[in-house]
């Protein structure tokens, strides 16, 4: 480890990880402490602009007050009975988070990937319930360059080696076709074992990789003609980051799954939430499905809370203004390392241009030394994607930020 740089006081909290943690991880050194708002404070008490957002999931801004007194509130109250009783939450929870997205039903979890399994599980059943597939032969599609955790299920479908290399065998009955390819998809979609296409409007840790206008009403006129379950992964492109509630607002279009996490608890506990409506969710019965703390009461209470703050402060509208301002006010840099500005929202990436391959790694660095905290996703690109509650004059500071690492790059 590379402690030669940082002051002792650091050195000695990444000294500690690295001798008692598992080293799956390669972090930014910087040991924070603090969070409020867009800024995060390390244990040195110095301040930065954090420019990932928990990966997504602080939309809403570190320790927002409601969210905390939410969840400050309800955790002196009551956290967690299982599912083997009621709670006095769960049922409103139920209530307001269907209503808000439109769905019959919804089915709580915990993290992100759990969401993803629990969409494949509903969309295996309905296969086998309504659309007479034979028992064990269900298939679901993904798109190459997927993300959605790191489970057994979830590496299966990965095509990126470190996801999945030395961890087979692998779940049977997922299969590949290129994102962003409509033709393939329709093929893949004829054979009559395929249950569900599972995809992320746009790729979040393939680098944000946007896919062309009309992908998604294409993806959605596919599966309704073949009779399959379109599964949208919303849990990084979800609540308001990309500029809209969710990233299938921009194309109007309806999954017949939902999967949301992150955001849903603006960052204080893990929440996931798998929506769709009756034809698919009624297909599982008591005893086959579910989760300790799923659905717990402090879950729902932060959830509530959560959503409220998107809708109560505006935050697509804001990710959309303030995301073209970050796009716009980048491409002034003109800096010959940037190959590729993209994004929607407050969901972007820069691609950098540079021989050396850890080009990205060290503007990661010198932004940490200035004040701004991100992190590099598969090699050479890396996200900006700030708290959406961030305002103009947050996002020029944060671009002359950006300017100075680029300038200092050597
Ligand atoms: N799906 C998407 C699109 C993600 O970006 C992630 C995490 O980055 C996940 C699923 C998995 O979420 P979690 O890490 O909470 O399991």
């Amino acid at each position: 480890m590379e402690t030669a740089n940082l002051s002792p006081v650091t050195a000695a909290y990444l000294q500690l990880e690295e001798k008692f943690g598992a080293h799956n991880y390669h972090p930014i050194p910087v040991v924070l402490e603090k969070g409020e708002g867009i800024y995060l404070w390390d244990v040195e008490g110095k301040k930065y602009v954090d420019f990932l957002s928990g990966y997504s999931a602080v939309n809403q801004g570190h320790c927002h007050p409601k969210i905390i007194q939410a969840l400050t509130q309800q955790a002196q109250k009551l956290t967690l009975t299982s599912r083997a009783f009621h709670n006095n939450l769960l049922g409103q929870y139920e209530q307001y988070i269907t209503q808000y997205f439109h769905y019959e039903k919804v089915l709580p979890m915990n993290t992100g990937v759990e969401g993803g399994e629990t969409a494949i599980k509903l969309a295996r059943r309905w296969a086998y319930a309504k659309k007479g597939v034979p028992e064990n032969k269900a298939k679901i599609i993904f798109a190459e360059g997927n993300f959605w955790g790191r489970t057994l299920a979830a590496i299966s479908s990965s095509t990126d080696p470190s996801s999945y290399h030395q961890f087979g065998p692998f779940m049977p009955g997922f299969e590949l076709v290129p994102y962003n390819n409509t033709e393939a998809l329709e093929k893949a979609l004829q054979d009559p074992n395929v249950a569900a296409f599972m995809v992320e409007p746009i790729q979040g840790e393939a680098g944000v990789v946007i896919p062309d206008e009309g992908y998604l009403t294409k993806v959605r006129a596919l599966c309704t003609q073949y009779n399959v379950l379109f599964i949208a992964d919303e849990i990084q492109t979800g609540l308001a980051r990309t500029g809209k509630m969710l990233a299938c607002d921009h194309e109007n279009v309806k999954p017949d799954i939902l999967i949301l996490g992150k955001a849903l608890s603006g960052g204080t506990v893990p929440v996931s939430a798998v929506l769709a409506d009756d034809f698919i969710m009624m297909n599982i019965k008591p005893g086959e499905h579910g989760s300790t703390y799923g659905g717990n009461p402090l879950a729902c209470a932060v959830a509530m809370a959560a959503l409220d703050v998107l809708k109560e402060e505006s935050l697509a509208d804001n990710a959309e203004r303030m995301g073209q301002l970050l796009r716009a006010k980048l491409e002034q840099l003109q800096s010959p390392y940037i190959k590729t500005i993209r994004g929607k929202g407050l969901l972007n990436a820069i691609v950098i241009n540079h021989p050396n391959p850890d080009a990205a790694w060290e503007l990661c660095l010198l932004l940490k030394e200035r004040g701004l905290l991100a992190k590099p996703t598969h090699g050479d690109k890396i996200r900006f994607a700030p708290p959406l509650i961030i305002n103009e004059e947050q996002i020029n500071e944060s671009v002359s930020i950006i300017g100075s690492a680029l300038a200092a790059l050597s």
